[in-house]
């Protein structure tokens, strides 16, 4: 029994992946982070920004927490904030999936849409997300605080203390590698940092999509992007406060045309319907897989339910807007009399 739905975040279960674990030799699982109560693995986050703020001093009841997100955190955040008497305020860019901000209104935050535009302009969702928090700090009776998932590590000691933790305990400490892509870096860094602890030999891999900036940072020293992805919710294009000090072993770029395929493929023969920014997980486990040899065991996460991803991945007029090749079943009625 769970005193609150705050409780029921995390201990996720590990599900093994049966083509990508069968064409490799190895054994790759994933972290079911799609079976949290907000549906990604951002409720961690959202969960550990919250008690950190709590924790300081910083948020009084009724207090605003204010975020800029594409989308998972800002469901995270609302999620724990509900149950523990806190408003969210969300800025998101409007280039997110419409599911995902249904779902931010269904869950009470108060939605703000902003247009997309990079980092570097004062017009960037993280930016006017910190600019608000700052004037409801002033204005609000109970106060504000930015959550500032991207630089505030308490995201990071999140999955430090907890989703390494659960992948060591799970294993029974029998983990070669972990893959993730980047979005703000709380889990690549975090869950990097946690199972090194455990043990040093432990082989961490980023999975970096195309138009993000760290694989050839990690590769070659320098921040440098080329192409686009249709991934959300991932694709960094600096180092954040929560990769600091951080690298891994191994970095992979990732291209949609590796990364879709395999997300279809496991909705039609693995019953796993997940969001783009899997795919390029376990496209980067199925190239750590093949850089360790068979017989090695990886793990990986399932950021989050495909169907936040329906009028976009799995329409295949998005698709084919983007150039991008759209599977037979997708179009297919079927063929059975009644
Ligand atoms: N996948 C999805 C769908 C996400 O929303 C996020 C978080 N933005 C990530 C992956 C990456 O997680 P992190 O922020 O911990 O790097």
């Amino acid at each position: 029994m769970k005193n609150s739905v705050v409780d029921a975040i995390g201990n996720t279960p590990l599900i093994r992946l049966k083509r990508a674990s069968e064409e490799t030799g190895c054994e790759i699982y994933g972290k079911a982070e799609f079976m949290n109560p907000g549906q990604s693995v951002k409720d961690r986050a959202g969960l550990f920004i919250i008690r950190d703020a709590e924790r300081r001093g910083l948020l009084r009841p009724g207090g605003v927490i204010v975020e800029g997100t594409a989308g998972n955190t800002g469901i995270g955040l609302t999620v724990v904030a509900k149950a523990l008497g806190y408003r969210t305020v969300i800025v998101i860019p409007d280039t997110q999936s419409q599911e995902k901000k249904d779902a931010l209104r269904v869950l009470g935050a108060e939605l703000i849409e902003v247009p997309a535009v990079p980092y570097k302009n004062p017009n960037n969702y993280v930016k006017v997300s910190g600019r608000l928090a700052e004037q409801l700090a002033a204005s609000e009776p109970n106060g504000a605080i930015w959550a500032n998932q991207f630089d505030n590590v308490a995201n990071r000691e999140g999955h430090v203390r907890t989703t390494a933790e659960e992948i060591w305990h799970q294993t029974e400490g029998r983990v070669d590698g972990f893959v993730s892509a980047v979005g703000t870096g709380g889990t690549l860094a975090g869950v990097g940092e946690g199972l090194r602890g455990r043990n040093r030999d432990v082989k961490i891999a980023l999975a970096d999509p195309m138009g993000a900036a760290l694989y050839s940072f990690y590769t070659e020293g320098v921040l440098q992007s080329e192409g686009s992805s249709i991934t959300e919710g991932i694709g960094q294009g600096r180092i954040t406060a929560n990769l600091d000090g951080f690298a891994p072993d191994f970095s992979y770029q990732i291209p949609d045309e590796e990364a879709l395929p395999i997300v279809f493929d496991m909705v039609q023969n693995e019953g796993l319907c997940l969001g783009g920014s899997t795919g390029v997980n376990i496209a980067g486990a199925i190239r750590l897989a093949r850089e360790l040899g068979p017989g090695h065991r990886i793990v990986t996460i399932l950021c989050d339910y495909g169907t936040r991803y329906q009028s976009k991945l799995f329409n295949p007029a998005f698709l084919r807007e983007k150039g991008l090749p759209v599977p037979d079943w997708m179009e297919e009625t079927p063929q059975i009399d009644v």
